[in-house]
C-alpha cells in the first residue's frame, strides 16, 4: 500500500498498519476502486478514516457534516461508526464521484444515515443555517476545494455545537505552505486558512501529522467573562 501519510516513514508504514489498522473489507474495496480512478490520490489514507471513526465515537456524535465527499471513503467510515440514529449531511458537487459513494453506502447498509446534498458547499451550509440547524452538529469534516476552506469553516463553526469538533483535511498541503515562492491559489488558501485558524480563539486546535495534515478544532464552551 502506498504511503499517503507521508510524515510516517515508509519503512515504518507496513508495521504501523499491521498493529493498528482494522479496515473492514468494504472500505478496503472502496479504497482500491478509488485508487484506480483519476484523482484517486485525493482519497484519505485508511488510518485517517479509522481515526475519524474514533473521533466520532469519542464525542458520541450523532449529527455530522461532511464538506467534500469524493468517492465516499470518509463518509462511509464515519457512518459505520455512528449509532443507528446517527446522520451525516454530505456536501459535494460531483455526480460522478458520489455515484461511487452511493453504491458503497448502499452495500454497507448505511445509505439511510447519509443525506447527500449535491450543490456548491457554501450554498448547502447557508441553507442549513437558514433552516435552523445552527449549533446542532456534533462533528464536521472539511475536505473540499481549498479556496473555500475558510468559508466552509466559518459556516461549520456556526453549525457545530459547543464542544463539537471540526476536522479539516490537507492542512499541511504536501509541505507547500512553507515555500513562499509558491503563490498558487490552493497553497495561498491553505496558508491563509492555517494562519487565521491559529488566531481563532473560539476553538482549541491540534494539528495531527496524519495523511496530509489533519487539523482538529474543538468549539469551546461559551463562558461568562
Ligand atoms: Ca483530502
Amino acid at each position: 500500500m502506498s504511503n499517503t501519510s507521508y510524515l510516517i516513514p515508509d519503512a515504518l508504514y507496513p508495521y504501523f498498519h499491521s498493529i493498528s489498522l482494522t479496515e473492514p473489507p468494504l472500505l478496503k474495496e472502496l479504497r482500491e476502486v478509488t485508487a484506480n480512478e483519476p484523482r484517486g490520490q485525493m482519497q484519505l489514507p485508511p488510518e485517517q478514516g479509522q481515526f475519524l471513526q474514533l473521533l466520532v465515537s469519542l464525542i458520541g456524535a450523532k449529527k455530522c457534516l461532511e464538506v467534500g465527499v469524493f468517492t465516499g471513503y470518509s463518509s462511509l467510515a464515519v457512518a459505520l461508526a455512528l449509532p443507528a440514529d446517527g446522520k451525516i449531511i454530505a456536501c459535494d458537487v460531483s455526480v460522478e464521484w458520489t455515484n461511487i459513494a452511493r453504491r458503497f453506502w448502499q452495500r454497507a447498509g448505511v445509505a439511510h444515515k447519509i443525506d447527500l446534498r449535491l450543490a456548491p458547499g457554501v450554498e448547502t451550509l447557508d441553507n442549513l443555517l437558514a433552516e435552523g440547524n445552527r449549533g446542532t452538529f456534533d462533528f464536521a469534516f472539511i475536505d473540499a476545494d481549498k479556496s473555500n476552506y475558510w468559508n466552509y469553516y466559518e459556516r461549520a463553526y456556526d453549525l457545530t455545537r459547543s464542544g463539537g469538533l471540526i476536522a479539516i483535511d490537507n492542512t499541511l498541503w504536501y509541505g507547500k505552505p512553507v515555500d513562499l515562492s509558491d503563490q498558487s491559489a490552493d497553497t495561498v488558501a491553505i496558508r491563509e486558512f492555517n494562519q487565521k485558524l491559529y488566531r481563532d480563539e473560539r476553538v482549541l486546535i491540534s494539528l495531527l501529522p496524519i495523511g496530509d495534515g489533519l487539523t482538529l478544532a474543538l468549539k469551546k464552551e461559551k463562558r461568562e467573562a
